[in-house]
């Protein structure tokens, strides 16, 4: 929920700057409901007389966000059943996701914590945050933490650098992953000082001090899902990383009009890997509320996936994963090339033909 202010303001941007024809009481209804902000970088590479843009259609608002279909629920991945105190989510033994933040740069029309970020999104400050680590250093199962929010890189350097910091005085922590949009829609924030505060190391001690600490190993997922995102600033955000010794990897949603043809998923995995970014997980679309027009069946999401095998580079495939609604975690439900009658397989090539295979034991 924004203040009704603030999503009016944000609305009358979007129409100054020609991406909204109009300002209409059903918009401001969905802004009200669901944060609106698109960056300046985002709102560059949006061409305003393609009514089909697939970065409009990404963060312009719409009425469509004011249908809600069958299914369709506050908390689609259930954070909420799997969360021991604020700002953690612990559903997998060995990792936890720590909500630093509830604020993005850019908002997604399709985002699956729709119902907890925006502007009035709470951030972890302490004594919630020193919580949050105390609960981390006493659980020794714990082997990497995963920020996200929101987005973690909205956060200052210091406070970024003092999280870090202290993750990196955790034994039992080995690794550390950010989730992030940040390289893609706001790339001058990838700046030394944000890759000094990524290791732990505040700007201004860093020299001073008896050298930088080198800290964990961070990787760096990306949230990216169309080609053009990949801009010249974006690649060269992403190699400033990939530089500094972070791997990179991505995480794509599935959204109809926007990458569902394989041409353009094809184009994307390509885009990632010249980055210097491994292509990771494709989501299925979470069930959020007011989220119906982005999705795509999933037969057809297989079928998309399917596509891909065979012609574009083991390097560009992606696994396809569902989040199971009610919070019983992710799966792959990618497509399926081996099938057995218990004793003899038949398995499909990428063209389609079918071959038996023996396990010859
Ligand atoms: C997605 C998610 C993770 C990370 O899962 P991976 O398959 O390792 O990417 C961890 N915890 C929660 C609660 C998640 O939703
Ligand atoms: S960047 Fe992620 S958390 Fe932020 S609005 Fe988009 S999908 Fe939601």
């Amino acid at each position: 929920m924004t203040t009704k202010s603030s999503a009016a303001r944000a609305l009358q941007g979007l129409a100054q700057a020609g991406l909204l024809p109009a300002v209409t009481p059903s918009l401001e209804q969905v802004a009200a409901q669901f944060a609106v902000a698109i960056t300046p970088a985002m709102q560059a590479l949006i061409d305003p007389d393609d009514p089909a843009d697939p970065i409009a259609a990404q963060f312009v608002p719409s009425e469509q966000e004011l249908r809600i279909q069958p299914g369709e629920r506050a908390d689609p991945i259930g954070d909420e059943a799997h969360s021991p105190l604020p700002g953690i989510v612990h559903r997998y033994p060995d990792r936890i996701l720590l909500k630093l933040l509830h604020a993005c740069p850019v908002y997604c029309r399709f985002c699956f914590r729709r119902e907890q970020i925006g502007a009035h999104g709470e951030v972890l400050v302490p004594p919630a945050l020193e919580q949050a680590l105390a609960y981390i250093a006493a659980h020794k199962e714990i082997w990497e933490v995963i920020l996200t929010g929101g987005d973690p890189l909205m956060l200052s350097d210091r406070r970024l650098a003092d999280v870090i910091a202290g993750l990196n005085q955790i034994d039992h922590v080995k690794i550390l992953r950010i989730h992030t949009r940040i390289p893609v829609v706001d790339p001058a924030r990838v700046t030394p000082e944000l890759i000094a505060a990524l290791r732990g190391n505040l700007p201004s001690e860093a020299p001073v001090l008896t050298g930088a600490k080198e800290g964990k190993p961070v990787y760096v997922l990306l949230h990216c899902n169309h080609p053009r995102e990949l801009t010249e600033a974006a690649r060269a955000a992403c190699a400033r990383l990939v530089d500094a010794g972070f791997p990179m990897l991505s995480q794509s949603v599935l959204l109809r009009g926007v990458n569902d043809d394989a041409q353009t998923l094809g184009a994307l995995m390509r885009a990632l890997v010249e980055s210097r970014v491994k292509p990771h997980y494709l989501h299925q679309l979470d069930q959020a509320r007011g989220t119906g027009h982005f999705r795509v069946p999933l037969k057809r999401a297989q079928e998309l996936v399917k596509s891909l095998r065979g012609y574009l580079s083991g390097l560009c495939q992606p696994t396809l994963m569902l989040d199971i609604p009610g919070g019983h975690g992710k799966v792959p439900v990618g497509p399926v090339f081996a099938r057995t009658n218990d004793e003899d397989w038949i398995v499909e090539d990428h063209r389609g033909r079918l071959h038996e295979y023996k396990d010859g034991l």
